[in-house]
């Protein structure tokens, strides 16, 4: 039983996944009681450990070994005795078993020119700044989160929008409400009221 939730941060690379992780966990150790929430930087662990087979010139992306990934996912969201508390920040849902994530985030970024600048500036290919456009407009990665833990009314599965800079903030502050409305939630289960 965890005492804190796991939480997947995903969508579009560039709508925000790394900031807003980031942010979250800041407020989270400020907070009063502070809380413990751990950033999982999937793109750190996929260099870190390897778990990549090659590299795609043409995406400007290593080609991911998805098997040896999700190895290391479980174990390291099995650390601390499976406590919880991770902030798991990738742009896939692919392979994540449900039973590890308790919230899925999909950060949205509707506009599209914002999308655009934010994946230019980071010197990515024509082809792959609209490949990852296509994939924002038409919600590839909202689609597939809610294949996995059912539909947005669910309440598993929620999408903010990430446009502007207060957008940020306010996401973070969203999620680390609900993150004590889980602990509210579930405390007296883990205490064993
Ligand atoms: P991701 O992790 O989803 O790829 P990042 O968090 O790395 O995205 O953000 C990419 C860039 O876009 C960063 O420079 C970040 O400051 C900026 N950015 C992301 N979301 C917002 C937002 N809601 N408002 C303003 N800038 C943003």
């Amino acid at each position: 039983m965890r005492s804190l939730p796991n939480i997947l941060v995903t969508g579009t690379p560039g709508v925000g996944k790394t900031t807003t992780c980031t942010q979250l966990v800041s407020l989270a150790s400020q907070s009063s009681p502070p809380l413990d929430l751990k950033h999982v930087s999937i793109n750190d662990i996929v260099k870190e450990r390897s778990c990549h087979t090659g590299y795609d010139e043409e995406l400007q992306t290593l080609i991911v070994d998805d098997d040896k990934l999700m190895d290391e996912v479980e174990k390291e969201i099995a650390d601390g005795d499976g406590a919880g508390g991770f902030i798991i920040d990738w742009h896939s849902t692919a392979g994540f078993a449900v039973r590890w994530v308790d919230l899925v985030v999909v950060l949205r970024c509707d506009e599209t020119s914002v999308l655009y600048d934010r994946l230019a500036s980071r010197g990515y290919r024509d082809e792959k700044v609209q490949e990852n456009m296509d994939a924002e407009i038409f919600g590839v990665v909202s689609e597939e989160a809610k294949e996995g833990w059912g539909e947005v009314e669910d309440g598993r599965v929620v999408e903010l929008k990430s446009v502007q800079a207060e957008d940020i903030e306010e996401n973070a502050e969203r999620i680390l409400l609900w993150v004590k409305n889980w602990v509210k939630d579930h405390g007296s289960k883990t205490n064993g009221e």
